[in-house]
């Protein structure tokens, strides 16, 4: 039959692209329907239980600032949240947060459910309705044809999915869920350039049968973070520890000794695994030398036993997976609840797709999340949320939009899917943005809240604590800047002793803020008004303060490397020696061997920011 109703944007898959992209198109008010296998598993966590962590929380935070749902969930879900990176500057601060499974899964439930514009439906999506290479709608599992004026496919490891434990397979888009067969064949019939990669996971634990005690617990942070620029650490469930142990000789022995048990390198695998996330044997394999490799024991939530040992992403036989599990600190009687595996995959090329992450051959199709040939939750959220925005821009026939890799990481993300493809599964990392001293995750909101309420994402509550917080760093810096201390008074006095800093001529607070030995809790103790500015607030003031210079010259630095792309590079080049340069990189480079820095620029995977690398090293040693 055909659905009476006609829509103007159809999602395929409930994970964390497909709820991003159908909350972000009903924010907009176009008449959406969420198409999903199951409605029990929305927002399902394939893998570990967190959210964020290093060059993530700056795509969670900006979903956030225009409006999405992770940040959100991640607050009200978050049993543990840790600043990584703190003691670094702010480019590379990050925000992690590990998830109860269930109350993150309840939370994006609650948010699909209450979403004007939003419908659900529960069945699998067997075939796409082109007509004249444009997309019109969708045919289920019964036979029942959706029809829309744009459709979203985020299907993740669904399509063709593959699971493999040891050398033994089964069909399936993740454990316990189905694969997308049939859609699987009737996308490799049209004129997508399809390949297949993989991913996997480690087997879980049973808390009860795991002594903690021979583990280093690992406390959250005090005071506590929140992901959401509206979160309130009141918002947060209980807290818990996570744990660290080991793996150790012995692990890696019965690891090595089972190599030709993996599917992986007895090659049955096809597709390529994430390379910043490989299992266990991979590491063994690749990183020979090393004798231990960390372990994090997370728990998987409040209410249940479940552990998820992060760092032992396996798809060993299941008696090798015990055994492994049992030869490490801690887990000596470890039950285990479910094996680990990997996953084989179809992805589509996304060179494929425009920066709005629209097909560039069938009209009106946008594609997001693990399809696209990326890897994590973060990533699939940043993407589906864009190809949601779009797929409505569409529908209400309005100019498509998609941020700069100069405003946005997610405008990073985009721009090296679709420029240099990959042909490994893709995640966020700091180091791929070229402007990351002004792309913090702090400051997503001042980046992106404005452009997010005019494209209508952002609600009249955000805009409005938005609004006030902007205006509230303006006018403190302006007040700051206005306030004066003069030589020997007592104010001075008080700063040089917390401080050891001298004001030797009249001083204004912001040019005080601008000393590295100054900070914004030191001018709180010189200067009452100052006490009643909101964290939020005074955290923008200084870093503003304090990083005008670095982030001028990063501007520069852009403008040079514009001007320096013809620079020649030596044949003989040993780019091992440049600090800073990813070992991905390095390979690349090694193995291509290009003429010029421009030549280095066009290889798929060296990023501008490695680029910038280049030009510094050579800069030195000229
Ligand atoms: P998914 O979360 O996979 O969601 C896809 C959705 O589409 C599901 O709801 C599914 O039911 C639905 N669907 C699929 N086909 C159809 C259809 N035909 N009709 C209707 N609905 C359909 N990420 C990391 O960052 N690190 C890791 O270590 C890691 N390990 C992983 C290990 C495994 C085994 C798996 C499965 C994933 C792993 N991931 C990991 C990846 C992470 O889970 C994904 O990147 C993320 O979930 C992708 O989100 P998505 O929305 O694109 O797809």
């Amino acid at each position: 039959m055909d659905y009476p109703k006609h829509f103007d944007v159809i999602v395929i898959g409930g994970g964390h692209a497909g709820t991003e992209a159908a909350l972000a198109s009903a924010r907009m008010g176009c008449e959406t329907l969420l198409l999903t296998h199951n409605i029990e598993t929305l927002g399902q966590m394939s893998c570990n239980p967190a959210i964020g962590g290093i060059g993530k929380s700056h795509l969670v935070k900006e979903i956030d600032a225009l409006g999405g749902a992770m940040a959100k969930a991640t607050d009200l879900a978050g049993i543990q949240f840790r600043i990584l990176n703190s003691r670094k500057g702010p480019a590379v601060r990050a925000t992690r947060a590990q998830a109860d499974r269930a109350l993150y899964k309840a939370a994006i439930r609650h948010m699909l459910e209450n979403q004007a514009h939003l419908s659900l439906f529960q069945q699998a999506v067997d075939d796409l309705i082109v007509q004249s290479d444009q997309a019109v709608g969708v045919v289920t599992q019964a036979g029942i044809r959706f029809f829309a004026t744009s459709i979203v496919l985020t299907t993740g490891t669904f399509l063709g999915g593959v699971i493999h434990i040891g050398l033994q397979q089964h069909s399936g888009g993740r454990a316990g869920d189905p694969p997308a067969i049939a859609l699987a064949h009737r996308l490799r019939e049209l004129p997508l350039d399809v390949g297949r990669l993989k991913t996997g996971t480690p087997p879980r634990i049973d808390a009860k049968s795991v002594n903690f005690s021979a583990m280093q617990a690992q406390p959250g942070d005090t005071p506590l973070p929140v992901m959401s620029f509206l979160g309130h650490p009141e918002q947060h469930p209980e807290q818990v520890h996570c744990y660290i142990t080991h793996t150790n000789a012995q692990t890696h022995e019965i690891i090595r000794t089972n190599l030709d048990r993996s599917p992986m390198y007895s090659g049955v695998i096809e597709g390529i695994g994430p390379r910043y996330c490989p299992s266990i044997e991979d590491k063994i394999h690749r990183f020979a030398d090393k004798e231990s490799h960390q372990v994090f024991i997370e728990p998987e939530g409040l209410n249940t036993h479940e552990l998820y040992p992060n760092g032992i992403s396996t798809s060993l036989p299941f008696d090798v997976q015990l055994a492994l599990v049992r030869s490490i600190c801690g887990m000596e009687q470890a039950h285990i609840t479910r094996p680990g595996y990997a996953i084989e995959y179809d992805y589509f090329n996304p060179q494929g797709l425009t920066t709005s992450l629209e097909s560039k051959h069938i009209h009106n199709l946008f594609f997001a999340g693990q399809i696209n040939g990326t890897t994590g939750y973060e990533e699939a959220g940043a993407q589906g949320l864009l190809a949601g925005l779009n797929a409505g821009l569409r529908a209400q026939d309005k100019a498509l939009w998609s941020p700069r890799r100069d405003e946005a990481y997610i405008g990073v993300l985009v721009d090296d899917l679709i420029t240099l493809g990959t042909s490994e599964p893709y995640r966020m990392f700091t180091s791929r943005a070229e402007h990351r001293l002004v792309l913090r995750e702090d400051n997503a909101d001042l980046r992106l809240t404005e452009q997010g309420y005019r494209l209508g994402l952002v609600d009249e509550t955000r805009w409005a604590a938005f609004c006030k917080k902007r205006e509230s760093i303006e006018c403190e810096s302006a007040r700051l800047k206005a306030t004066w201390i003069q030589p020997q008074s007592q104010q001075a006095q008080a700063l040089q002793e917390l401080t050891q800093e001298k004001i030797q001529r009249p001083t204004n607070l912001l040019d005080l803020l601008k000393r590295p030995e100054v900070e914004f809790k030191h001018l709180q103790a010189l200067d009452e008004l100052s006490q009643t500015i909101a964290p939020q607030v005074s955290e923008q003031v200084q870093i503003q303060v304090k990083y005008a210079g670095y982030i001028k010259r990063q501007y520069e630095e852009i403008d040079k490397l514009r001007r320096h792309e013809n620079t020649p590079l030596a044949v003989d080049f040993n780019y091992q020696q440049v600090d800073g340069l990813s070992n991905e990189i390095k390979q690349k480079l090694s193995h291509i061997r290009p003429s010029s820095l421009a030549q280095a620029a066009r290889i798929p995977g060296v990023t501008p920011a490695a680029i910038s690398m280049l030009l510094i090293y050579m800069k030195k040693h000229k």
